[in-house]
């Protein structure tokens, strides 16, 4: 596993130690390649689908069994980090290796998966083969052109994707017996308690809100201080709210200013509108909701103390997706039998698992990212610690191949109802 992330950090690496694997540059397609020979080695049949999804199966003992799926994403952002979704497809294919070197077989069919398009390259939307999978994708969007004027039906293509067939990517409710993807945390929490495994409880739902404040332009000369509409100022204090809102003496678990365009923008000239794009994240949807209500009340009082004219648009809305408990209690058990320290938490940010949960049960394990560093070169991971994870994948690969087979589940329907 960690030669195999060495081979892989390789390709798009950049000299500034980070990787620039774009979905459907060079470089993803090279990564692509070289993950197919791995899940050939590990005795997995690759495969492409319509959404240019990259799928090495296994098939198992018995008929009739839903797919074990596991795995994630191998592109990343421009000058990204090496661990960052690579690690989860590296590990899914490593579980099947483990498998065939022990001579394993599964009664589910099983397969690693390699979603296309997760980290969404510039001008698409990100997790389009997540969304494939769940048949989630919006209407046209294979129509769509990149940064570089690329249309994405073209890039799925030579990929090997079928941009006219993109349902035929999509799962049926009830072919996906369980999904499990493992990932670096891309937060502190784990680093800082020492954890090396965490549960994750839930994929936080995210909410943007673009909020504009209009005041007036003028000479920044000769505009008294007493008479000036300044947007800038006014923002400056909404910034301050919007910081409050999140934490534990706020309603969000976190909330951010991440956007600000000053117009007209000069430095001799009293800003006349200022556009911020918030971001409010938490795994409640109340708490998005109470999110939305506080920053309506900070820009009507910002508005009436500083003479400005403050909207709040709610713009793009994802709902928080709760992990399946039975999962995410089989994974914690797999921990403990390995005598792995394990916590629960959120995750932070998007993955392709809270797509893939509209069609399946699913679940997600994380391990320890150093600092809490990600999506840059320092992005880091220890070897312990990865294969610490993946050890906790493989066992609970074998766990869910015992606990959801339907005489499993028959013996919890005739316990529940007798
Ligand atoms: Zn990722």
């Amino acid at each position: 596993l960690i030669s195999r992330l060495e081979r892989l950090r390789a390709i798009g690496a950049s000299v500034h130690g980070g990787v620039t694997r774009p979905a459907f540059s060079p470089a993803d397609v090279r990564a692509r390649h070289l993950a197919t020979d791995f899940m050939r080695q590990a005795g997995l049949r690759p495969r492409v689908d319509a959404a240019a999804n990259l799928i090495g199966s296994a098939p198992g003992h018995q008929s009739g069994l839903g797919t074990l799926l596991l795995g994630s994403h191998l592109d990343t952002v421009p000058n990204g980090g090496a661990f960052d979704g690579v690690y989860g497809v590296l590990a899914a294919i490593e579980v099947f290796q483990s498998l065939r070197d022990h001579r394993v077989t599964l009664d589910h069919p099983a397969a690693a998966i390699a979603f296309s398009n997760e980290e969404g390259t510039p001008g698409t939307l990100p997790m389009f083969g997540s969304r494939a999978v769940a048949g989630m994708l919006e209407r046209g969007e294979s129509d769509r052109r990149d940064a570089a004027g690329h249309v994405l039906g073209n890039l799925l293509a030579d990929a090997g994707g079928d941009p006219t067939r993109l349902d035929m990517a999509r799962w049926p409710v009830g072919s996906i017996a369980a999904f499990l993807e493992l990932h670096i945390e891309q937060g502190p929490v784990l680093d800082r308690a020492q954890t090396p495994i965490g549960v994750v409880e839930a994929i936080s739902g995210r909410q943007t809100v673009a909020v504009t404040v209009a005041g007036t332009a003028s000479h920044g000369g000769t505009t008294p201080m007493a008479n000036r509409r300044d947007a800038l100022v006014a923002a400056a204090q909404i910034v301050l709210g919007v910081r409050d809102l999140g934490g534990p003496s706020g309603v969000t678990r976190v909330a951010t200013v991440g956007e600000c365009v000053v117009l007209p923008g000069a430095w001799n000239v009293v800003p006349g509108e200022v556009r911020l794009i918030v971001d409010l994240r938490d795994i409640r949807s109340e708490a998005i909701e109470r999110g939305i209500d506080r920053l309506r009340a900070l820009a009507d009082r910002v508005g009436a103390d500083s003479g400005t004219t403050v909207t709040v648009t709610p713009a793009q809305r994802v709902e928080p997706v709760w992990c399946d408990p039975r999962l995410r209690s089989l994974v914690a058990n797999v921990a403990d039998e390995l005598d792995l320290a394990h916590q629960p938490l959120p995750s932070g940010a998007g993955h392709d698992a809270q797509w893939v949960s509209c069609v399946a049960p699913s679940a997600m394990i994380f391990v320890p990212s150093t600092r809490g560093i990600s999506h840059t070169p320092e992005e880091h991971s220890s070897p312990a610690d990865l294969i610490a994870g993946a050890d906790v994948l493989l066992n609970s690969v074998l766990a869910m191949d015992r606990a959801l087979r339907p005489h499993a589940t028959d013996r919890t329907a005739s316990h529940a109802t007798g």
